[in-house]
Parts: structure tokens; C-alpha cells; sequence
């Protein structure tokens, strides 16, 4: 949607949840928005691998919806069956013991994959893709924004949202002023190492997925026991899991190879009973995973700049707290501008 020549413009850098939920937001307020996202689609870190003949989410796992605003929202996304609940039986590993998980959390996912959800709410949105904010400048109350691969982009915005990871958003507004830099102090943001493996056979595992304590990975999914991803497009049932390490031992190993890398996660998963030495292997290296604020703002606004951050580490660092930062973000913004006199 273009925007209108009257229309207050706003640019929004990253097209995962936050960056997406406050856009549309902001797009029903009536602002002219236009979103920019270096990945070539939209949902971020709520992503999914296509492989030759399977599919697997990499990313955020599944979400919570805990918050009245998200629920209300939600019960459109479940009727058109972009979302839908997800049962899984959770095991829970310690100390080379299993025991099953009694939690009652509600866990959604999206269909047919976890980048569904983004894919959705970007439908009605002004998207550029393949564009990576390098630059960003304040320029007559205004921003101008300039792309890697575009170089600079020939529209003067009223507002600037950022909604990236906060070590991302510190290196673009390192030349902003030292109040602005001083938001990214107190944010730590861990990696996560991530293997796919596509088995050849049927796993002997009791749960459809676990958490692992103590061991190098923390949690492990098989992607058929989602709603929708029934079986591979080969037409054959064998199984896809995603493995991921722990936080801890990701950002200790964050620089090592990634063959390296998923064989140590591989050779924890077999002590673990999962074993993955004939599977087809594809592994990720997320940079920033998890990791949050504390205390959480939610989301900031600076009005004396017309510049706001949102992003899942405003906010508890999952999936609803990205999702709310964005909305909350939207919602402030209106508020001061029915308070600016016309
Ligand atoms: C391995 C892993 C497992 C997870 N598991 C769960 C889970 O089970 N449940 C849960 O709730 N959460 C989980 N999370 C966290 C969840 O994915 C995030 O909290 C949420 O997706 C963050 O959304 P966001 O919009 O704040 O950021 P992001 O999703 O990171 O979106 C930011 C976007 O900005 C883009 N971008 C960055 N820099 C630029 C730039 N300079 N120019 C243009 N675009 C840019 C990025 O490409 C990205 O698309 C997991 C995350 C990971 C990585």
C-alpha cells in the first residue's frame, strides 16, 4: 500500500514479528508505512528451513499467548488457520533420566510452517526486501535511511522505528546521540547453534519433543508432531527434528565451524537417544537468539526525535513479548499524536 502525499510516513527497519505488528498498527492509525528487511521474506526469527524434501522451524519453536491484547488478536489468526495449538508430550531430560512434563502452557504454532505467521501479517503491508539499513540520519525532524544494496533511499520519513536485535540496533545508531547508545547497555543477547536432521528412519523417542538440562543442547522437536507437517514432500514419514544448544554453550562456541559445531550437538543427541549419524544434516548459526532487557520497557518512543525501538528484547525475549513491544510501540505513537495540537 502506498502512502497518501498527506500522510505522516514512517519507516520501520525489520520485518519480524515486532517490526510487522507495530506497522500494522501504525497502518490503521493512518500513517503511511514502509518496512525494510534484509532477509528476503518476512517473520525473522520465527523462521522456517525448506530442505529437498523437507521442512523444519529453526527458530521459535512454538508461542505463548498469555496477554488479553495477543488473545483477542489471535482468534482471527486460529480461524483462518494460520495458528493453531500444538500438544505435543514434552519430555524433560536431566541427569540421564526422563521424566514427562506435567506443564498445562498452551503452545501455538503457525501453518504450515512458524514463518506462516509473518507471511500473514505482512499481506497488506509495504514490504522491501533484500534491503539492509547501513545508515541512519536525522535530517530536517525528519530520517533518511540508506540500504546496503540500494545505497540511499529517496524518502524523507516522519518517524523511524527500529525493530531489530538490540547489538544490531546499537551498531545503527552508534552515531546518534550517548542517551540513545546507553538503551543497549544492559542487553546481553546469547547465540543458539541449531541442527535439522532428517532421518532416515523413525526415531525411538517417547516425546515429540524435550528439554535437555545440563548437556550442550537444550531442546529438541520433531517437526511432524506439529499440526500440518504430516509428512515430507517425498511422501515418506520419516522424521525432521531440530536440535538446539543451550544458550550458554552457543555463545561459548559461537565462532566455531559449523561442522564442528553439529557434531557435537549430533553426538549429544544420540547419548540422548536420538540418533542422527545416517541423517541429512543442515545447521544455523543464529548470532542473536534470546536475551532481554531487565528491567523491560516494553518498547521505547523518543518523541524529541521521532525515533522508536521495539523488539522481543524490550520484552521478555519471546515471540508475545516481540509481538506486544510492536503494538505497544503503535499505540504510544498515537497517543502523542492525538495529543499534538493541529
Ligand atoms: C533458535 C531460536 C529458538 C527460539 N525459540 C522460541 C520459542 O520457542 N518461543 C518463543 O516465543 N520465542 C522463541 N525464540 C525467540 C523468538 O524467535 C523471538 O523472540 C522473536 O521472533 C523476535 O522477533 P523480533 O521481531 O523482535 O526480532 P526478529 O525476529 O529478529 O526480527 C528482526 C528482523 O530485522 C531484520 N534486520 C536486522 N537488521 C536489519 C537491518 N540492518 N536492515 C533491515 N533488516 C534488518 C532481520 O532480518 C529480522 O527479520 C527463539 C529464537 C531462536 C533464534
Amino acid at each position: 500500500m502506498m502512502p497518501k502525499p498527506t500522510q505522516k510516513k514512517v519507516a520501520v527497519i525489520g520485518a519480524g514479528i515486532a517490526g510487522l505488528s507495530c506497522a500494522i498498527q501504525l497502518q490503521k492509525m493512518g500513517f503511511g508505512v514502509e518496512l525494510f528487511e534484509k532477509s528476503r521474506g518476512p517473520s525473522g526469527r520465527m523462521s522456517t528451513r525448506q530442505g529437498k524434501d523437507w521442512v523444519a522451524d529453526h527458530g521459535a519453536q512454538y508461542f505463548t499467548a498469555r496477554d488479553p491484547i495477543l488473545i483477542a488478536e489471535m482468534s482471527a489468526w486460529i480461524a483462518t488457520g494460520i495458528v493453531s495449538l500444538w500438544n505435543p508430550k514434552i519430555g524433560i531430560y536431566e541427569g540421564g533420566q526422563w521424566t514427562e512434563s506435567t506443564s498445562h502452557e498452551k503452545r501455538f504454532i503457525a501453518n504450515p510452517g512458524m514463518n506462516a505467521l509473518g507471511k500473514y501479517l505482512a499481506k497488506d503491508l509495504h514490504l522491501h526486501f533484500n534491503q539492509t539499513i547501513d545508515q541512519i540520519s536525522p535530517i530536517r525532524n525528519g530520517w533518511q535511511l540508506s540500504s546496503k544494496e540500494s545505497g540511499l533511499i529517496n524518502t524523507l520519513f516522519d518517524f523511524l522505528i527500529i525493530a531489530i536485535p538490540a547489538p544490531q540496533a546499537a551498531q545503527l545508531t552508534k552515531s546518534l546521540s550517548k542517551e540513545i547508545q546507553s538503551i543497549f547497555n544492559s542487553v546481553q543477547m546469547d547465540g543458539c547453534w541449531t541442527v535439522m536432521a532428517n532421518l532416515d528412519q523413525k526415531s525411538s523417542l517417547a516425546f515429540d519433543a524435550a528439554f535437555i538440562n545440563g548437556e550442550i543442547i537444550s531442546w529438541i522437536c520433531r517437526n511432524q508432531s506439529k499440526p500440518h507437517r504430516n509428512s515430507n514432500s517425498n511422501g515418506k514419514d520419516n522424521e525432521t527434528w531440530t536440535i538446539h544448544a543451550s544458550p550458554s554453550w552457543s555463545q561459548d562456541n559461537i565462532e566455531l565451524e559449523a561442522t564442528e559445531a553439529s557434531a557435537k550437538l549430533i553426538e549429544c543427541a544420540k547419548k540422548l537417544g536420538l540418533d542422527c549419524t545416517h541423517a541429512e544434516i543442515s545447521t544455523h548459526r543464529w548470532r542473536y537468539a534470546s536475551g532481554s532487557a531487565k528491567p523491560s520497557p516494553e518498547c521505547i518512543l523518543i518523541l524529541t526525535q521521532n525515533l522508536g525501538f521495539c523488539g522481543d528484547w524490550l520484552n521478555g525475549g519471546r515471540v508475545e513479548g516481540a509481538w506486544l513491544s510492536g503494538y505497544k510501540l503503535a499505540s504510544q505513537i498515537e497517543q502523542t499524536q492525538n495529543q499534538t495540537p493541529t
